[in-house]
């Protein structure tokens, strides 16, 4: 079939490689030249494993290209996807703006008598269907047309395996010609499908990453009873999630959760119910829990550094989760910027999202030391926290690592180490919701 996505992004760039690699032919637009003049030249944007090889085996059999008309994707293309930001407002609602002006853009270059299934894929709040459907319609009289909702559920650092074999896929659909491409679109994934009304599968999205940021912060929750009762979070998680009813995913305490996602949608899901005068309060907890999560662990470390100003603090992990670039709303990078805000002198190391964070400028390079190994971060360090935690952490040379620091002392953001080890090796160790050091010596 052909497809077109509007919006290269985390989303629409590895959707519109899966797409491909199934056997779609995919133009993929993108409104950010410098984007598509990267993706032209064979350079992909963003890190995703096994994204850069399965893009360019896909330009190279023709079957993906890239372009910055929407002309051109809509006129080549039976269906077209919706993969633009939703960015959060001030007041925690989303804002539109970039779904509103995609759908007038669409309107301006459909053809009368060319039939087209328009599909949000983007994150939308309850009824945004509607709106664009009714958007397209004023400003294209005689355009002929279905909306659908197909949200979209990958993880980022695993997004190509989560989109090649999907749990389930969502299409939220009112009329029948749409939902027959749409399956004709997904029949090669192999996937089960669950068909819905279109504000059904709307609000699947939210209500999904809303639960799965409850998990978090519940677990992160027992984590503050085991802290202060000297039981240990991880047998505790193990213990409820070999319950087939809860399952263990998500059930990992840690410094809260963070990225362009489940932050985002926990918001604009309070403020969707709000405005429906349904209020959640639930989920206003949930977040409050998360921020009280990084607060309990500053408060960790400046209680074993006693003042945070002028100490040398090394963290390891910037992104928001390992095996991704991406540092959006990271959690990480919050706690690099409140121990700075402290006047600790912070070096810090990323495998793969030290660049974006300074060219976002998320974080300040005159105030924070990026380095290009771990092992150069700890160097003097009186702590080291681990931030993120990407597999590399857990394989270093931790007598090294001793060697170099000042104090030989971690706080293990994402309980990644194991306790006894570490202090057999001499190290102080603190974790998330497992007992503390004197408790274990
Ligand atoms: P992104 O910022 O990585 O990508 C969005 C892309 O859209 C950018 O490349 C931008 O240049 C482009 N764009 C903006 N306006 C455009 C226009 N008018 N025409 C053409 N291109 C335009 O965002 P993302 O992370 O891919 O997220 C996109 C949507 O998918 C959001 O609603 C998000 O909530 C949702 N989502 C994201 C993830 C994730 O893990 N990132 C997962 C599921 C759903």
């Amino acid at each position: 079939m052909d497809l077109c996505i509007i919006g290269s992004g985390y989303v629409g760039l590895v959707s519109g490689a899966c797409f491909a690699e199934v056997g779609h032919h995919v133009v993929c637009v993108d409104n950010d030249q410098r984007k598509v003049d990267m993706l032209q030249a064979g350079q992909i944007p963003i890190y995703e494993p096994g994204l850069e090889d399965m893009v360019h085996r896909n330009v190279a059999s023709k079957r993906l290209r890239f372009t910055n008309s929407i002309e051109d994707g809509v006129d080549n293309s039976q269906v077209i996807f919706i993969a633009v930001p939703t960015p959060p407002q001030a007041d925690g609602g989303v804002d539109l703006t970039y779904i509103e002006r995609v759908a007038r853009e669409i309107a301006g270059v459909l053809k009368p008598n060319q039939y087209r299934v328009v599909v949000d894929k983007s994150t939308v709040p309850v009824k945004t269907g509607e709106k664009v459907a009714e958007t397209i319609r004023r400003y294209n009289k005689q355009a002929e047309f279905d909306v659908v909702s197909n949200p979209e559920f990958l993880r980022e650092g695993c997004a190509v395996p989560d989109l090649m074999a999907p749990d389930r896929i969502v299409i939220g659909s009112a009329a029948q010609a749409a939902t027959d491409l749409m399956k004709r679109v997904y029949e090669p994934f192999q996937a089960p499908i669950l068909v819905t009304d279109v504000n059904s599968a709307e609000l699947i999205k939210h209500a999904a990453n809303s639960f799965l940021s409850l998990k978090i912060s519940y677990i992160n929750a027992v984590s503050a009873i085991c802290e202060a009762t000297g039981a240990d979070v991880e047998m505790v998680a193990s213990g409820i999630g070999m319950d087939k009813r809860i399952g263990r995913n998500f059930l990992n305490a840690g410094l809260g959760y963070g990225g362009s996602c489940f932050p985002k949608d926990v918001k604009a899901f309070i403020a969707i119910a709000r405005q429906l005068g349904t209020p959640f309060h639930l989920l206003e907890e949930v977040e409050q829990i998360n921020a009280r999560q990084l607060n309990r662990f500053i408060d960790k470390v400046r209680d074993a550094l006693w003042v945070l100003k002028e100490k040398r603090i090394a963290v390891w992990g910037l992104t928001f989760k390992p095996d991704t670039d991406d540092v959006r709303n990271s959690v990480a990078i919050d706690l690099v910027n409140r121990l700075v805000a402290e006047g600790a002198h912070v070096t810090a190391y990323d495998p793969k999202g030290a660049e974006k964070a300074v060219d976002w400028k998320l974080i300040d390079p005159a105030k924070v030391k990026l380095t290009s190994s771990p092992l150069e971060a700890v160097e003097g360090a009186e702590a080291l926290i681990l931030a993120t935690e990407w597999k590399e952490f857990a394989n270093q040379d931790f007598p090294e690592v001793k060697k170099r620091m000042h104090t030989p002392m971690i706080f293990d953001g994402r309980n990644l180490f194991d306790p006894n080890t570490m202090r057999e090796m001499g190290f102080t160790y603190y974790a998330v919701g497992r007992s503390r050091p004197n408790a274990a010596s």
